[in-house]
């Protein structure tokens, strides 16, 4: 295509490929190839606008994008602190679960009982927990995890310790012979806390082992078994046959000296 000069139109002369057919001529106005450059200018203009816009928007957008993911982590963040906080206030809660027996293949010697005859007192009172026979010595290991809320001599019970669980569960060990921990102390399940004897009202070496729920003395053999059922979607609880002994009548003495 070959653009030819002159005032005031153009001459475009069309050369086609074959050399054999005739050049065609055609007048172009200025006033048609100036509106056609301003029409291309125009939509130059446009584009190079629109361009920017739309790169402008893509900023802003990925901005947006980006404090939006911010907030999606700190919620993420704030939901997962909230479900830890949530766990750790369920396990607080919930009694501890597959306890194990503090001495290991012991035979009972005396049961958990409302009333049996004691056989130094002579008299019928509570035995508010199980007895353990055992040989002197014997190690003595916690049932489950817990804290260590005292280590002394009572009455009665001798060398006594008392463990705090989860739950609102403790267990208390009388008559030992010795003790491996101090209160305070935080100790996991089957960790040794102390030995078999026969400190304070004992007529041989055993284990007096109470488990108390809220304060409560429940029979611990039965509550051991209760935490060692199949895994459910509920923690355990106390089942009613390990519920708070029944009050009997004129037996004060037998809740003062429950070993
Ligand atoms: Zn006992």
């Amino acid at each position: 295509m070959v653009i030819g000069g002159g005032t005031p139109a153009w001459t475009v002369i069309v050369v086609p490929p074959t050399p054999s057919a005739a050049p065609k001529r055609l007048g172009v106005k200025m006033r048609t190839i100036r509106m056609l450059v301003m029409y291309v200018a125009t939509a130059a203009a446009c584009l190079v606008i629109w361009e920017t816009g739309r790169s402008e928007a893509a900023a802003l957008a990925a901005e947006r994008l980006s404090e939006a993911r911010i907030e999606i982590l700190a919620l993420r963040d704030t939901m997962q602190t909230l479900r830890t906080a949530s766990m750790a206030e369920r396990i607080r809660n919930s009694p501890p679960v597959d306890m194990i027996m503090p001495v290991s293949g012991a035979a009972v010697s005396s049961r958990f009982s409302h009333s049996r005859f004691h056989p130094i007192l002579q008299i019928f009172r509570a035995h508010e927990g199980v007895d353990l026979s055992a040989p002197a010595g014997t190690p003595i290991v916690a049932p489950a995890a817990g804290t260590v809320k005292s280590v002394g001599r009572r009455f009665g019970y001798g060398l006594t310790i008392e463990l705090v669980h989860t739950g609102g569960i403790a267990t208390r060990y009388a008559h030992l012979r010795s003790a491996n921990v101090k209160p305070g102390q935080q100790v996991e399940a089957g960790a040794l806390i102390g030995a078999v004897g026969s400190s304070g009202l004992a007529t041989a070496p055993h284990l007096h082992f109470e488990v108390l729920v809220k304060g409560t003395p429940v029979d611990p053999i039965k509550f051991v078994a209760a935490t060692r059922q199949p895994a459910t979607s509920t923690p355990p609880t106390v089942p009613a046959s390990v519920a708070a002994p029944v009050q009997t009548q004129g037996t004060p003495v037998a809740h003062q000296l429950p070993f």
